[in-house]
């Protein structure tokens, strides 16, 4: 299993359990890792951590896989791409951990503890009340053959412990500076169950020692394991585990959600999918995640993919914890998305103008007459799924009237207006430019400035007070069903009288 020493390449990996839906907290370590591998022409590895039965699932797993491709984080090695050290998914190695296991029992870097649950509480509490450290207490570590034999014919069962030095850790995190871990604060913990399945304490380190890895860039949340995995990493380099050096750390600061409380898994505005849903574009949520912990320069917030990895930096990762600000994410993604050349944009609006999103009919929907309108909606919108609202009037035969809207614009009088802007636009030459002309003209017999004539006619054309310009948008729905709108409005009004 020992490998000749490689090169210093950096190599990094992303390594979720395929549990639940992926959380941005999960891509924001995803996006660092492989920044870094990107910035240092290295390695990033996917590997898929689930050794846990009970709590992995194949879709989670795939909703990995698709949600990376979807947000264009490649990876080097891994599933789908392979690699010199597959398989990547941990359930496919679970004989290369069992021979781990026994090789460090051999070693004596780990120990069989024989100590049941309610043994182990009974101490816990002891210690506590003592005021001693509350961590596994060492009672194993000396077993004479004699005493584990009378475990064994005791029937009890066992799992396998690893002994950790009597020394301190020290190791400088690559954000945070040098950290000291004493003794009593790193207990003996164990890495493989009673019943033969490995933990994570264990073949998380191991896969890192056998794919080689440099760097272990991951969330603060996993700071506590660090000195154990130093621990096991040294013993698995004196029993040939992997090439015998140990990765340098570096982690990543909380993020904050509401209320100053951390963003957890279960935060609606954690999900990924929710992101996709709402149409935000990658590059705009990438760009947003990024500024959780780190930034490209003083007072800029807005940059691409590729300046984030040529400038990308882990020393210039901050310590302190990050707020996740949606409002912040959705006006960087609106830069994003008023920067994409136009056909790019009309492309990425097509999944919301057609089925199962688009409320028209399949074959209402005009390619042309929308690429007419594209240009004025790209620098109006947040997110992509608001294009169905702004382009609706275009092909729906009859667009739902927003009650509110209603109620703002046909105040009394409106009718009247309407009734002029009606004979206007009848006569006027069918482009935005005369149409304005048209309504302005109508305004000006009922003493109305442009804004508040032209309410009344959006809202007989497209049910809403606000939308894309008005004589743009008029230009394109057509003459004829313009004024059909018209029409049917003031007979709504003659009615409601
Ligand atoms: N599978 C672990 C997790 O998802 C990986 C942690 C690590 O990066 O070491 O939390």
């Amino acid at each position: 299993m020992a490998s000749a020493p490689s090169s210093s390449a950096v190599r990094v990996r992303f390594c979720p359990s395929p549990t639940g839906n992926p959380h941005v907290g999960l891509v924001r370590t995803a996006l660092f890792n492989w920044a870094f591998a990107r910035h240092h022409g290295g390695t990033l590895v996917f590997r898929i951590e689930d050794t846990d039965a009970a709590r992995d699932s194949e879709e989670s797993y795939r909703q990995l896989l698709d949600s990376l491709r979807w947000l264009g984080l490649d990876w080097d090695e891994g599933p789908e791409v392979g690699g010199p050290h597959a398989p990547y998914r941990q359930s496919q190695r679970m004989d290369l951990y069992a021979d781990v296991a026994a090789r460090l029992l051999d070693a004596g870097h780990a120990y069989r503890c024989w100590c049941t649950a309610e043994e182990l509480e009974a101490r816990r509490d002891a210690a506590r009340a003592a005021g001693r450290p509350s961590g596994y207490d060492g009672l194993c570590r000396t077993l004479t053959p004699e005493q584990t034999a009378a475990h064994e014919a005791e029937g009890r069962t066992s799992i396998v412990r690893f002994r950790m030095p009597d020394e301190p850790i020290t190791f400088t995190d690559l954000v945070r500076g040098e950290l000291t871990f004493t003794p009593e604060n790193v207990p003996d913990f164990g890495i493989v169950r009673a019943n033969g399945a490995p933990l994570y304490t264990l073949v998380n380190p191991v896969d890192d020692a056998l794919m080689e890895i440099t760097h272990v860039l991951r969330g603060e949340d996993l700071l506590s394991s660090t000195p154990r995995q130093i621990a096991l990493y040294r013993a698995l380099a004196e029993i040939g585990v992997g090439n015998g050096s140990i990765p340098r750390f570096g982690h990543l600061p909380y993020v904050m959600g509401e209320g100053n409380k951390k963003l957890s898994k279960r935060d609606p505005q954690s999900s990924l999918n929710l992101y996709r849903e709402r149409g935000f574009l990658p590059q705009g949520l990438l760009n947003y995640l990024s500024l959780l912990g780190w930034s490209i320069a003083e007072d800029r917030d807005i940059f691409s993919l590729d300046e984030m990895v040529s400038a990308f930096e882990i020393d210039a990762v901050n310590a302190n914890p990050a707020r996740f600000d949606l409002k912040k994410c959705e006006a960087i993604n609106a830069v994003h998305l008023r920067a994409m050349p136009v056909a790019d944009f009309v492309a990425a609006c097509e999944p919301w103008l057609t089925a199962p999103h688009a409320p028209w009919r399949p074959e209402a929907f005009d390619r042309a007459a929308f690429e007419e309108l594209a240009p004025l909606a790209q620098t109006r919108l947040t997110v992509l799924s608001e294009i169905t609202d702004n382009v609706d009037f275009l092909f729906l035969d009859e667009p739902a009237t927003d009650e509110a809207s209603w109620a703002k614009a046909m105040k009394p009088g409106a009718d009247a207006l309407l009734r002029t802007a009606r004979a206007g636009l009848a006569e006027a030459e069918w482009n935005a430019e005369a149409l304005k002309a048209a309504v302005l003209a109508a305004g000006e017999q009922h003493g109305l400035k442009l804004g508040k004539a032209q309410a009344p006619v959006r809202v007989a054309v497209t049910g809403r007070t606000v939308g894309l310009p008005l004589f743009e948008s008029l230009e394109v729905l057509g003459r004829e069903r313009t004024l059909a709108r018209v029409d049917s409005a003031l007979k709504t009004l003659e009615q409601q009288a």
